[in-house]
């Protein structure tokens, strides 16, 4: 993708529920770290244009360097950990984070501050507590409605959100894989969004799987 210099209108917020990613036929690896928590971790924080465009990949001058992180690395582990094969300690997933998308955000967020305006959001937006507090939990073989789910989040954070499903390997169900919030330029307030993301929808009726049994399903 072309480099442009035209300014992006906001962020998407991207947390992924891990026990989605890896129930999958994809499968998935724990990070050398050890299995995450049951908790929703971060994917990305991706600049956007408000007509859905986006860039990427906008500075092949300022890769990805881990020695501007090293005092977020404990957090970053925790809360951003890389659930794809094979394991790895996260580093990978951040430098691919911060190269493609990272790297467009740069008139607003050095790197440090990049890495550092994800994980306060993380804490800001606390999904799993906002769902807990309407009584949804994570659990096999139980439904919760999809607006069900956008209340809950909208309640707690003032927002709603975008719910991205997949599919899971053995039952075929939808289940909640992704949310997307809005963020303005500067990374740190929450916003109505602009325009929608692409992610794939999901049925009226979807399933938010236990993280607790999951085992992954090969590790190297
Ligand atoms: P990646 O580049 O993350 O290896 O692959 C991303 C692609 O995998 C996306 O285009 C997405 O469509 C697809 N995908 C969809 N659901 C899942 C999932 O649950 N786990 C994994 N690993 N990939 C998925
Ligand atoms: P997927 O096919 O997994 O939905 O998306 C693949 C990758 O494309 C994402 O991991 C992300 O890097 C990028 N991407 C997908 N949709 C958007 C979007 O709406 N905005 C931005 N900024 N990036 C996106
Ligand atoms: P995107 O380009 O879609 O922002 O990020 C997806 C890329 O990050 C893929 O190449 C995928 O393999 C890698 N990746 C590493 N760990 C993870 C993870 O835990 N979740 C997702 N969605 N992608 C991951």
């Amino acid at each position: 993708v072309a480099c442009v210099s035209r300014e992006f209108d906001f962020y998407y917020f991207v947390q992924q529920w891990p026990a989605s990613y890896c129930d999958t036929k994809r499968s998935c690896c724990y990070p050398k770290t050890g299995k995450p928590a049951e908790d929703f971790s971060i994917h990305g924080l991706w600049p956007n244009y408000k007509d859905g465009s986006y860039p990427a990949n906008c500075d092949s001058d300022d890769l990805f360097n881990d020695s501007e992180i090293t005092d977020l690395e404990s957090r970053l582990e925790k809360e951003w950990p890389s659930l794809a094969c094979p394991s790895s300690d996260g580093m990978r997933f951040w430098g691919h984070e911060w190269d493609k998308h990272g790297t467009c955000s740069q008139s607003y967020l050095d790197q440090h501050s990049y890495f550092k305006a994800a994980l306060d959001l993380k804490n800001k937006a606390n999904l799993l507590q906002a769902l807990d507090k309407a009584g949804i939990k994570p659990a096999d073989g139980k439904y919760y409605s999809l607006e069900s789910i956008k209340d809950a989040i909208k309640e707690a954070t003032g927002y709603t959100p975008y719910i991205e499903c997949n599919v899971d390997a053995t039952r075929k169900y939808h289940q909640l894989y992704q949310v997307y919030m809005c963020v303005e330029a500067s990374g740190s307030e929450f916003i109505n969004c602009p325009v929608l993301p692409h992610g794939r929808s999901c049925t009226s009726q979807i399933e938010f799987p236990s993280f607790s049994h999951i085992k992954p399903s090969h590790q190297e």
